[in-house]
């Protein structure tokens, strides 16, 4: 009996330590002499911003995934800087360098050169009556500084506050360690430095209340936890898989942003199986969820995955990463798909692949915004693979000056590798014509066989638009 008291009145003091963040709690602080990071890891702007801060009388933090990563011995990706300095007050110290941004969350940028360091203001508890807490376009007072909506979505987050305040804020322990350009101690409120020895992963506070406030942390766990090989702790992975339809209320805007920074993470792979895993693939990428499903002459769809694989190669050989590429292969076989569709309501292949990229596109940027720089890449790398065959004479040369060659060269050669053995003699063919002079390469695109004409019955646009409103209406 007494146990089972033990464990309940244990349960409910855990639960309680959810729930309500134990802001009384002295911080740990680790002296510099007690922590390895140092001044050298740091970059040059970074400093340049702290002691800028430190020199106008105010308090300066680097914070986040810096601090998180330089003690895991990794380097970071960009410094985050916090302070007491309310965003006003740190354009008037940075002045010209210094431009205001966001309106959800008022942010600073200083900018060095092209490097952009951004600073934020601490962020409060208050309830956002305060006067000062308020700001609008051009500075005016315009609604209220926090404002979450029936779900419980943070909407809005202008309250300013201490360092204490802003601690609970955040998303993981793990990016809540604070190194102070006072004095280059590293002060902990929530147990970070604990849970990156323990390599987990855990939400400050009460999980579902954070995941509600802003579902972005929902697949902030998988990147970080891809990102840093770390565990979700059980508390913080529970309610993932239950949650994870609150995606469908993020921004699509948001939602790309966040994608590209999942797959150009260098772990895609693991991230794909992580999202899969834990169900948030789907409102990721619907249309790509609902064909993995499916099998193909009963092998399980690997285009994907092959795509992921080269991803993370090339960011490891330290090779650019294209957007466009990215999207090109998640959509590929549903495109195919709507493809083969329109082709069994009688359009030509070309019709027909243009009526699907079309809806496959705008589909998913229901989901995602592709902005339409890339949307135009997708379709060239798309298209490109059905011209790569036709390489005779003079248009091998054509197709190799074609902005979006390299990548569609490259699509094709994850094709081959996902099991289309069939595309392998032309993907080799162009691997030994690149690496021909341009003398030679005409030789050898002469040596190529002219495909024979096919004759086709020539319609006019007209037809093409009527039959794809029918099948429109028909889907
Ligand atoms: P990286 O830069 O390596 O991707 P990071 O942890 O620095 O990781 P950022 O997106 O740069 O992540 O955010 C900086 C910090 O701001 C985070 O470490 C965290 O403390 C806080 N933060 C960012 N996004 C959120 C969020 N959605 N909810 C709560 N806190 C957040
Ligand atoms: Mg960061």
């Amino acid at each position: 009996m007494q146990r089972i008291i033990r464990k309940i009145s244990a349960f409910f003091s855990r639960s309680k330590d959810l729930s309500i963040p134990d802001t009384t709690k002295a911080p740990v602080i680790v002296k510099r002499s007690k922590h390895g990071v140092s001044r050298k890891q740091i970059d040059k702007p970074a400093l340049d911003v702290l002691y800028g801060l430190k020199r106008a009388g105010y308090d300066g933090y680097l914070v986040g995934g810096c601090v998180r990563d330089l003690l895991l011995g990794m380097e970071p990706k960009d410094f985050d800087v916090v302070t007491n300095a309310e965003p006003d007050q740190v354009k008037s110290v940075f002045r010209q360098r210094c431009r205001l941004i966001g309106r959800r969350f008022r942010l600073a940028h200083v900018r060095f050169g092209r490097m952009v360091i951004e600073v934020a203001t601490f962020r409060g508890q208050g309830d956002g009556g305060n006067r000062k807490d308020r700001f609008g376009r051009n500075g005016k007072v315009s609604g209220p500084a926090r404002e979450l909506d029936d779900s419980g979505r943070l909407l809005r987050d202008n309250v300013y506050g201490t360092i204490e305040e802003d601690v609970w804020r955040r998303d993981f322990t793990v990016n809540a360690l604070y190194y102070d350009i006072k004095n280059f101690a590293i002060t902990d409120y929530t147990g970070g430095l604990k849970d990156i020895k323990k390599g987990q992963l855990r939400l400050i506070g009460d999980p579902k209340t954070r995941y509600r406030e802003d579902p972005v942390r929902l697949i902030r766990a998988i990147r970080f936890a891809a990102k840093l090989g770390f565990k979700i702790e059980r508390h913080t992975e529970k309610p993932i898989i239950e949650l994870a339809p609150l995606l469908q209320d993020v921004s699509n805007a948001r939602m790309f942003e966040e994608v590209l920074k999942l797959f150009h993470s260098g772990k895609a792979l693991d991230v794909f199986e992580k999202l899969r895993h834990y169900k948030l693939f789907e409102h990721l990428f619907p249309m790509t969820d609902e064909i993995l499903s499916e099998e193909k002459d009963d092998f399980p769809r690997i285009m994907v995955v092959e795509a992921l694989k080269s991803t993370d190669k090339r960011i490891r050989q330290g090779k650019t990463v294209n957007p466009a590429f990215l999207f090109s292969a998640m959509l590929w076989e549903p495109m195919l798909k709507r493809k083969q569709y329109f082709q069994d309501e009688g359009f030509p292949h070309q019709e027909a692949l243009y009526a699907a990229a079309n809806d496959v596109i705008d589909q998913q940027v229901k989901r995602t915004a592709i902005p339409k720089r890339f949307t135009a890449q997708i379709r060239d790398i798309w298209n490109l693979q059905y011209r790569l065959p036709k390489r005779h004479g003079d248009r091998a040369q054509k197709l190799r000056e074609h902005p979006r060659f390299r990548a569609a060269y490259d699509f094709l050669g994850i094709r081959v590798a996902a099991g289309e053995s069939e595309k392998a003699e032309i993907f080799d063919w162009w691997t030994t014509y690149q690496e021909k002079n341009s003398v030679d390469q005409v030789a050898f695109a002469n040596e190529v066989e002219r495909p024979k004409r096919k004759h086709r019955q020539r319609r006019n646009r007209n037809y093409y638009r009527k039959r794809s409103q029918s099948a429109d209406q028909d889907s």
